[in-house]
């Protein structure tokens, strides 16, 4: 068995040592540069050892809540009479704006989609749950029964001391120096004076984990950020209670949120404990850490800056009046994580085996994460869908110092922000733009971004093609960073013809003598087709969930060009490379791609083209090099919109030129400028799912109802399993039965008033003149079925429809 090390004894590392310990795997030892004293509750200076602990489940990311459930559940079950590890008090959120009301509404559904018990209650049930609080200034609130408070060091004590039980090594005063290796694989690690050898490394180092990264090479994009946190001295209403004093027995109350103004309160006994968001960020430097903490008890903790916390307080009595006759006694400004999209950081270095990376956790989601951890580390592939949490998820751009810093910064201010689900994000614009971004802007583009990439949402000069007669959802929260404009691109494009900009989808170039064979042997279709064949195929993971869909285009004998979902794609496949002769090139920022979509987009396009363009001579998934008013490019005949038209390839440095003469001879033709919200409509409409919404790694190409994209005799990475594994979900479209009725994604699906489900995405069509949505839901929900879909607590009325709406046939993308 392999020999486990991990670094840190923070939540996160000892909750990883029980999880694997648990699973058998007990050669673990886990190693800590702060104090572990045995016979005592485990405080080693990190976040964990001042954590106040707050569990508030609910989360936009389902990942991320099942991480905050089980966390709950298994502290829960650590209790014991000396020391807490889970108190579940309840959570309260209120709101003090409509705005925020109307978003604990939204959040009561991701609660009920998640299986949470959640309920939208009045200011006096509020007040009656918190005494504290002043109904007259809230206007209601989200209360959460189940959510709690961790008790850190007591979750730690409890699962370090059963991993231990179990044959696990807990040694303190270790500070890791640096991490061994040899042939590209850890051997173990080094501290001052003492070598522990292992096969497995998994560094656990909270918010140190940029600098354990910089040991080996490793970029961990995350930010250490001071927070503040106060306690007051005794509020007199609370003066009576019986358990002062008792480490986190000491709360009734439970945890209350207020979010409007960026602050969280929780009991400690006859005390408030407050923590504040809305100060400046304070992004700490690692250089001077120890020098900066030195007068604090643990080097998480820098001193209280009072005046980043005034507007705090002064806020604070305007909502729970009864503190206002105490005052704050105890302030520090607390290090912990942020990182450039909110999330965690889970998964192995991408060029050292053996070395991983558990970091950027919340306590609310530490037992969850390490679960999926073990699960990940020893068996290869994590239980649940880690998209969102994968350290591979970032590209090279979103991986630079001043990324980091002002993306993770961001993440901060907003952490209680109210944020659209297509909200552009406000820092770090512009990092990578199109060789058409100069016509964009000058067509009036308004841009939104993925990753790095600046994309157009829609034309402004498109809105003299507004048809005022199209009706659309009357909806305020629907409309944001919207515009009908959107419509109007999307109907022309099935009218006549689009230009959408696809240069920010990632590509990839697979070479060598064993492509084929290296490809088809993961991919759920073989690749090993004619020159200028175009395959849509699946990744699957060895549980048989689908972890990417793509498209291979083969351009040469051992040549093949991959549209891919990410960097996680190209971090996967390289790892799956063992002795074939392959090369993987990520050409995304070196070439540009227009699709050119529309029943018109033959005359268009054919006109300027050096071949042909028929049926017969580029047909339907045919791929060939040519030229397009002398610019040389690659075609693909695909499309994500559902109509005939190309994908067209070229290297960055010709992407203008071709941009002109294709919008120049779209002229006559009608074409349109069309953006990725126009793309969005048009490929839900058409039944085309978007991998990491409508599917994921925790579903089958079945349940996703794509399992046409799996080749029958074909063999591949995942088949075995997929054999075995039964269908627990089915991804079905549903059609709203008002015209008025919108939903974005995320919201619960009910059948006779049970969750069944939840919406993956959604979008008005035009074509349809309803809201057209994707649902993951149970088995047994079929064509014809109504259920209803709570959008901000309204129940909305849906039916499930065929897949697809808009010429099943395919006769139109056939042209
Ligand atoms: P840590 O607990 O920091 O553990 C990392 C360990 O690694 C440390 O013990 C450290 O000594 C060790 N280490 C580092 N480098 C080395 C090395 N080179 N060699 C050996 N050991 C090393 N989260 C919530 O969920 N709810 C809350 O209410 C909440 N409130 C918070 C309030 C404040 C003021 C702060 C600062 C944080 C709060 N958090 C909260 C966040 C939470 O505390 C952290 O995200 C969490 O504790 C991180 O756990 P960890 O195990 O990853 O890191």
């Amino acid at each position: 068995q392999p020999r486990y090390l991990i670094i840190g004894a923070g939540v996160v590392g000892s909750s990883l040592a029980d999880e694997l310990t648990a699973l058998g795997h007990c050669d673990v030892t886990v190693l800590d540069r702060g104090p572990l004293v045995p016979g005592t509750t485990a405080m080693t200076g990190g976040s964990s050892s001042h954590a106040p602990g707050l569990v508030f489940q609910t989360n936009v990311s389902r990942t991320m809540s099942g991480f905050a459930q089980y966390t709950a559940k298994k502290f829960g079950s650590l209790n014991q009479p000396g020391g807490l590890s889970y108190n579940a008090v309840g959570g309260l959120e209120v709101a003090t704006t409509p705005q925020r009301l109307a978003e604990l509404a939204r959040k009561e559904g991701w609660a009920k989609a998640a299986g949470i018990p959640a309920e939208l209650i009045s200011p006096d049930e509020c007040a009656a749950l918190h005494p504290l609080l002043d109904p007259t200034v809230i206007l209601g609130g989200l209360h959460t029964p189940t959510d709690g408070l961790a008790g850190a060091p007591a979750a730690i004590t409890a699962q370090m001391n059963r991993a231990i039980d179990r044959g696990a090594v807990f040694v303190g005063d270790q500070v890791v120096v640096e991490v061994l290796q040899r042939g590209g694989s850890v051997t173990g690690v080094r501290t001052a004076d003492r070598v522990f050898d292992a096969d497995v490394v998994v560094s656990c180092a909270g918010f140190w984990g940029a600098q354990l990264g910089d040991l080996v090479g490793l970029v961990v994009p995350l930010v250490p950020m001071g927070h503040q946190y106060a306690k007051t001295s005794v509020v007199e209403s609370l003066a009576a209670y019986p358990d002062a004093g008792r480490g986190h027995a000491d709360a009734t109350l439970p945890i209350l949120r207020h979010q409007d103004a960026d602050l969280y309160y929780r009991q400690h006994g006859d005390q408030i404990g407050i923590g504040y968001y809305g100060h400046r960020p304070m992004p700490v430097d690692m250089d001077r850490l120890y020098e900066a903490t030195a007068a604090e008890s643990m080097p998480s903790m820098l001193p209280f800056t009072a005046k980043d916390f005034d507007p705090a307080w002064a806020e604070t009595v305007r909502i729970l009046p009864g503190v206002a006759s105490a005052e704050v006694v105890d302030g520090f400004n607390g290090i912990f994580s942020f990182t450039p999209d909110g999330g965690p950081m889970m998964g192995e270095h991408p060029g050292l085996e053996g070395f991983w990376v558990a970091e950027a956790v919340w306590v609310t989601h530490s037992a969850g994460v390490a679960k999926t951890m073990a699960q990940w580390i020893t068996h290869g592939t994590p239980d649940v869908d880690v998209h969102g949490c994968d350290l591979a998820r970032f590209t090279d751009a979103q991986v630079q110092p001043d990324y980091v810093a002002d993306t993770s910064a961001q993440a901060f201010v907003e952490v209680y922000d109210i944020i659209h689900p297509r909200e552009p994000r406000s820092v770090q614009r512009g990092v990578a733009v199109s060789p058409f971004h100069a016509r964009q802007v000058a067509a009036g583009a308004v841009f939104h971004v993925g990753r790095q990439w600046e994309r157009p949402a829609w034309y402004e000069s498109n809105a003299n093609l507004v048809d005022a007669r199209q009706p659309y959802p009357a909806d305020a929260w629907a409309q944001r960073h919207w515009s009908p404009t959107v419509l109007a691109e999307a109907a022309a494009t099935r009218a006549r013809v689009g230009l959408f900009d696809m240069t920010s989808l990632m590509r990839i170039e697979v070479r060598g003598p064993d492509a084929a064979t290296f490809l088809s042997g993961l991919l759920t279709r073989t690749v090993d087709r004619p020159v200028g064949t175009v395959v849509y195929a699946l990744l699957l993971d060895d549980r048989g969930g689908v972890r990417s869909d793509v498209t291979v285009a083969r351009l040469g004998d051992d040549h093949f060009q991959l549209g891919i979902n990410g960097p996680m794609d190209i971090d996967w496949l390289g790892r799956r490379r063992g002795s074939e002769e392959v090369t993987i090139t990520d050409i995304t920022a070196s070439t540009c791609c227009i699709g050119v979509w529309g029943p018109r987009s033959r005359d268009l396009v054919a006109p300027l083209c050096s071949i042909e363009l028929r049926d017969n001579t580029l047909g339907y998934y045919k791929a060939a090099q040519a030229t397009i008013a002398g610019v040389a490019v690659t075609l693909m005949r695909i499309s994500y919109v559902g109509e005939l038209g190309w994908e067209i390839y070229a290297d960055n440095a010709d992407g203008l030129r071709l941009w002109d003469r294709l919008a120049e001879a779209g002229e006559p033709v009608g074409a349109v400028l069309a953006g990725r919200s126009a793309l969005d409509v048009l490929r839900i409409e058409k039944g085309y799912r978007s991998w990491g919404h409508d599917m994921s790694a925790e579903m089958t190409p079945d349940e996703a109802g794509i399992g046409f994209a799996v080749g029958r005799k074909h063999a591949f990475l995942g088949r075995e399993a997929l054999a075995q594994r039964p269908i627990r979900c089915r991804l079905q479209t549903v059609v709203a039965l008002d015209p008025d009725a919108i939903v974005l994604g995320g919201e619960p699906v009910l059948l006779d008033g049970a969750v069944v489900g939840h919406v993956t995405s959604a979008a008005f069509s035009p074509t349809v003149g309803r809201t057209v949505a994707y649902a993951k839901v149970a088995p047994g929900i079929d064509v014809g079925d109504r259920v209803s879909i709570e959008y901000f607590g309204r129940p909305l009325a849906f039916v499930v429809s065929e897949p697809v709406l808009v010429d099943p046939a395919g006769d139109r993308v056939k042209g």
